[in-house]
């Protein structure tokens, strides 16, 4: 509340009353504290790796690169550091063009099955390792999107590499497309460690982790989620979390296909 009185003929001593404003601070307020924590974030994430290179380089430098294996053993760390900061950089540069609406994005019509098997391609190497198994059941004639082809490629690789992360080994991640009421639905199921209840509010903001040290072992830069429900919002989607400890987690999206009745349109003049 600010209160300001009305003041007559420049005499303090004769007010005439007083202005009462009202405004609601408190969004104002939830706004310059989310932000706050933010850069409070992005700061520490920065730092932690930078600390660590520095300390490492010094070690180097006070005589450890005398010891050939050692040296190595430091610059294998400091080469993972860096890779770290790299792609939190890149996450964060992703957000930000997100959150800007970015006029350089290129909107197209594209085939979610086809990102899929791309995706499927690329991450065989690190499910392999685990030796999880990608599966996919994509319904037939799925119609196509409309949009940023790059960005749900991200929001799809992410929920995939999410799901590889976070399922120990011999586990299975499935995604499955189907149609349903005008929408396309998108389920990315994995058998792994799950979320418990009390998180899964939270997981789409920046940085929020359900285990830190777990996340932090497999290389995660916290990001991941909150990209991925900043890109569901650009198709006008939503998504929904189902989790259990110890049993899985599955990620649902829903895109609406009614938009314009492009969508259909396009598939229809494909089959002709
Ligand atoms: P990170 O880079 O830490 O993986 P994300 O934003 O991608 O960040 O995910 C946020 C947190 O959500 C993770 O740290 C993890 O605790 C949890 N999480 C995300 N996906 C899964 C999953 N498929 N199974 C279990 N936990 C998950």
């Amino acid at each position: 509340v600010y209160a300001n009185p009305i003041i007559l003929n420049n005499d303090p001593t004769r007010k005439l009353g007083m202005v009462y404003l009202f405004q609601d601070v408190t969004k104002v307020k939830k706004l310059e504290r989310v932000r706050e924590d933010f850069v409070a974030n992005v700061s520490h994430e920065l730092k932690t790796p930078l600390t660590s290179i520095k300390g490492f380089i010094e070690t180097l430098k006070g005589g450890a690169i005398e010891d050939k294996n050692v040296s190595y053993k430091f610059l294998d760390i400091i080469d993972v550091e860096v890779d770290r900061l790299n792609c939190l950089v890149d996450d964060l540069l992703l957000l930000s063009e997100i959150e800007n609406k970015n006029s350089n994005t290129v909107y197209e019509y594209f085939n979610v099955e086809e990102i899929i098997d791309n995706l499927f391609q690329v991450l065989n190497k690190i499910a392999k390792e685990k030796n999880i198994i990608l599966e996919k059941e994509i319904e037939e004639n799925i119609p196509q999107l409309y949009g940023s082809y790059n960005h749900f490629r991200q929001m799809l690789m992410n929920l995939i590499d999410n799901g590889i992360k976070y399922t120990p080994n011999g586990g299975k991640v499935k995604v499955s497309v189907f149609e349903k009421d005008e929408k396309l639905v998108i389920k990315v199921k994995d058998t792994g460690i799950g979320i418990d209840k009390k998180h899964q509010n939270r997981l789409f903001e920046r940085f929020y982790r359900a285990d830190k040290a777990r996340s932090r072992q497999v290389g995660g830069t916290g990001l991941g989620l909150a990209i991925v429900k900043h890109i569901v919002l650009m198709f006008n989607g939503k998504i929904d979390l189902q989790s259990e400890p110890n049993r899985g987690s599955i990620f649902t999206i829903e895109i609406p296909l009614d938009e314009k009745g492009l969508d259909k349109l396009v598939d229809i003049e494909d089959k002709n």
